[in-house]
């Protein structure tokens, strides 16, 4: 019998790409595309369209292991949950909670995400939880907060893109890291509108750009405020919009125009035309946006950069307009829920604030315990990282490989290997489960139902399609034994539609309020944008009113008898009024300053690093599908053709980069599509090729983001053997 196939989303990144999941009667399923999901339209890149082989038994965990004289062998469910409840709880009673550590992940559900969270304030006890997703949009989402009031990646629909007049692309390499939204930048500039891209390297998207500007790695912070400079200079600035809509723009105006536009071209090599011409490209349209994505992020100075470029689209008037404003490409599947319900260090559910008096006596009443019971915020994740081993002596890891995502990767592996006890949940043996005392199987995208939210804030639902194999349960059911196992018997249901009900609850009243979004709307909208209240019944007036703008917003019609009390959802965030108190948003005032770590005469070069389109993040997933695996099978180190000469390196040799923290060994890749004084590895992949064995640990002070993004590095040739 023909089986009927299964609409859900991809298990990767954040654009969260519709597609069809049918079993196959020989066993396995098969992914088909869905035109039906405005993101991607029935398109799916190589990742998608393989997604399926990572269900294979024969890649992934199918069965628990412990540690046994020093070897990972096989166990059953209640010795392995037996073990680590054991450890846990004697750690605790030694060293106290704070001893328990807790790391989390942008790929896990928001379900999960929020029972992970109240796991560990509640069973545990323990601050110590932060999680992957610190090293991917932190410092965006503090910039957003701190300009908006409220961070949600993108405020506006992506399929506003086309219909604005320019938009500037800051480190963002989105031809490769999520190909099917480059349609939306190709539909832009078929429409009459530019687009210019910021980065080091001429990648795939810059090839596609109007205008491609590429600074020094690590110098995005000045430009930014050389074109802010140059839209004072020129009158560009919309002195209405300033007055009626901002606060802080003399202090922010002062410090850009103490950057000339030829201080700013020394600092990043730009030259000074090619920054009017972004400048006028920028501001001769109606609307414009700028949307950054890791290259400004993943900065000590993250949170600064993005800020300056939020000024930019404020100085012009270009935030909270229609097609115009700022936005964040998140870059995890579920980067954008996974920040918003209490897995992150200083979070509550709602993206409520764990320091706010008013947030933890909301959600501690949704949990049934004392606010004074919970922890306060704990340490950032490469924090929490360095102090395994030392404070921290017993950690649970739920979906991330920080052996090989981490910054000082070589670093946080040693810290790994020093905890008295390393418990791990995942699909697959990662190498961080490697090291691991007790291995967890736990089932993924397609073998369980739960809630994503995608990069547009929009929420989605991704439907169960097939029964895990046999021996694998949800991470769910991993919180709910843990729990029971600690003493604490109800309040983790295995149920992901029941631990939904619980987070709109926790979530009602915060900055990401998902009160009035459920599994059936999901299932029958398409997903839901938040902030989407939940309208108290018999009211009507929640139709087409923008819960955080008063604005008229275009969410989706409702479509059964609870029509009339259906809040639409929140497509456009800002229209009428940011989310600060007086409804203005706020200029940051920012100055360049320099990278954790310029180049000397020891390490005269720049490291960057990103992403390669046939592997996902650490690679955990996709160096175990053949296709992807045989597309792109190792790292190397792209350098200039002057540079390769300077190093006597030909095509394919391979070259040691090294860093103050170690070594990495790769091919040489050669292009002049990347500056002469700078280098760049991917780092999807352990061992010798790690390109996280350089990185520099360094953290923004406000966001705690590790600066993946520049540090100082020779390279070597190495002599064949
Ligand atoms: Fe999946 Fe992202 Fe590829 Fe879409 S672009 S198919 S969401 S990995």
């Amino acid at each position: 019998m023909e089986k009927t196939p299964t609409p859900t989303h991809c298990p990767y990144c954040a654009l969260q790409c519709g597609m069809n999941i049918t079993p196959l009667p020989q066993g396995g399923v098969e992914v088909t595309e869905r035109a039906d999901f405005p993101v991607n339209r029935g398109a799916l890149c190589g990742k998608g369209r393989t997604a399926a082989e990572v269900l294979s038994p024969a890649v992934r965990l199918t069965t628990p292991l412990v540690r046994e004289g020093g070897r990972l062998v096989e166990a059953d469910w209640p010795e392995a949950l037996d073990r680590i409840a054991g450890r846990l709880a004697a750690t605790r009673e030694r060293h106290g909670p704070d001893s328990l550590g807790v790391f989390g992940g942008g790929g896990l559900t928001n379900e999960k995400a929020y029972a992970l969270g109240k796991f560990a304030r509640v069973v545990l006890g323990t601050s110590q939880i932060d999680y992957n997703g610190r090293f991917c949009m932190s410092s965006a989402a503090a910039a957003g907060t701190k300009a908006f009031g409220l961070d949600r990646g993108l405020p506006f629909p992506l399929e506003d893109v086309p219909r604005t007049g320019c938009v500037i692309l800051v480190g963002s390499n989105l031809a490769e890291t999520m190909p099917p939204s480059l349609r939306f930048f190709t539909e832009l500039r078929e429409n009459g509108g530019t687009l210019i891209v910021v980065d080091p390297r001429r990648t795939r998207t810059a090839e596609q750009a109007d205008l491609h500007l590429a600074p020094r790695p690590g110098t995005d912070l000045a430009l930014a405020l050389g074109l802010l400079h140059l839209v004072v200079a020129e009158g560009r600035t919309d002195e209405a919009y300033i007055r009626e809509r901002t606060t802080g723009w003399e202090e922010a105006r002062a410090a850009a125009m103490a950057h000339w536009p030829e201080y700013v071209e020394r600092i990043t090599g730009v030259p000074v035309p090619r920054l009017r011409e972004a400048v006028r490209m920028f501001c001769e349209p109606e609307a414009a946006m700028v949307l950054t994505a890791r290259g400004p992020e993943q900065q000590s100075k993250g949170t600064d950069t993005v800020g300056a470029w939020i000024n930019l689209c404020l100085a012009t008037g270009r935030a909270g307009r229609p097609l115009s404003g700022y936005g964040c490409l998140t870059g995890q599947g579920n980067g954008q829920g996974g920040r918003e319900h209490g897995q992150k260090a200083d979070q509550l559910p709602g993206y409520r604030k764990l320091d706010d008096p008013a947030a933890r006596r909301h959600v501690a009443g949704v949990w049934g315990v004392d606010p004074d019971s919970l922890p306060g915020p704990g340490r950032s994740a490469y924090e929490l990282l360095d102090a395994l081993g030392t404070d921290v002596r017993a950690l649970l890891l739920m979906g991330s490989n920080p052996v090989v995502s981490a910054p000082r990767a070589a670093h946080v592996e040693e810290r790994l290997r020093s905890l008295d006890f390393l418990a791990v949940a995942d699909v697959v043996l990662s190498e961080t489960a490697e090291l691991a005392d007790v291995v967890l199987p736990v089932t993924q995208w397609a073998e369980e139902t739960g809630t994503t939210t995608s990069l547009e804030g929009r929420v989605l639902l991704r439907r169960r399609a097939v029964a895990p194999p046999p021996g694998v349960h949800s991470d769910l059911y991993v919180l709910h034994e843990l729990a029971g196992r600690l003493g604490v018997e109800k309040g983790f249901p295995t149920d992901p539609e029941e631990v939904f009900g619980e987070l709109r609850r926790a979530s009602a009243g915060g900055p990401a309020d998902y009160s009035g979004i459920t599994y059936r709307r999901l299932a029958e909208e398409n997903g839901v944008f938040w902030p989407c209240p939940e309208e108290p019944a018999g009211t009507s007036g929640a139709e087409g009113r923008d819960a955080a703008s008063g604005a008229v917003s275009q969410g989706p019609a409702a479509s059964d008898a609870s029509a009339a009390v259906r809040h639409p959802g929140t497509p456009r965030l800002f229209l009428d009024r940011f989310a600060t108190p007086d409804g203005r948003a706020r200029f940051v005032a920012v100055a360049h300053r320099a990278t954790a770590e310029e180049p000397d005469a020891e390490y005269p070069l720049l490291l960057t690093t990103g992403r390669v389109v046939s592997q996902y993040q650490s690679g955990a997933q996709t160096r175990r599908v053949a296709e992807l695996n045989a597309a792109a099978p190792g790292p190397f180190v792209e350098l200039h053709p002057r540079l390769a000469a300077r190093l006597g390196a030909a095509e394919g040799d391979p070259l040691a980069v090294v860093s103050r923290r170690g070594r990495a060994v790769a091919p040489a890749r050669i292009t002049d599509t990347i500056r002469p004084d700078t280098v760049f590895m991917p780092f999807h992949w352990p061992g010798e090729g790690r390109a996280n064995t350089l990185t520099n640990p360094a953290l923004d002070p406000t966001s705690r983001m590790p600066e993946f993004k520049s540090c100082a590095v020779r390279v070597e040739r190495v002599e064949a053997v």
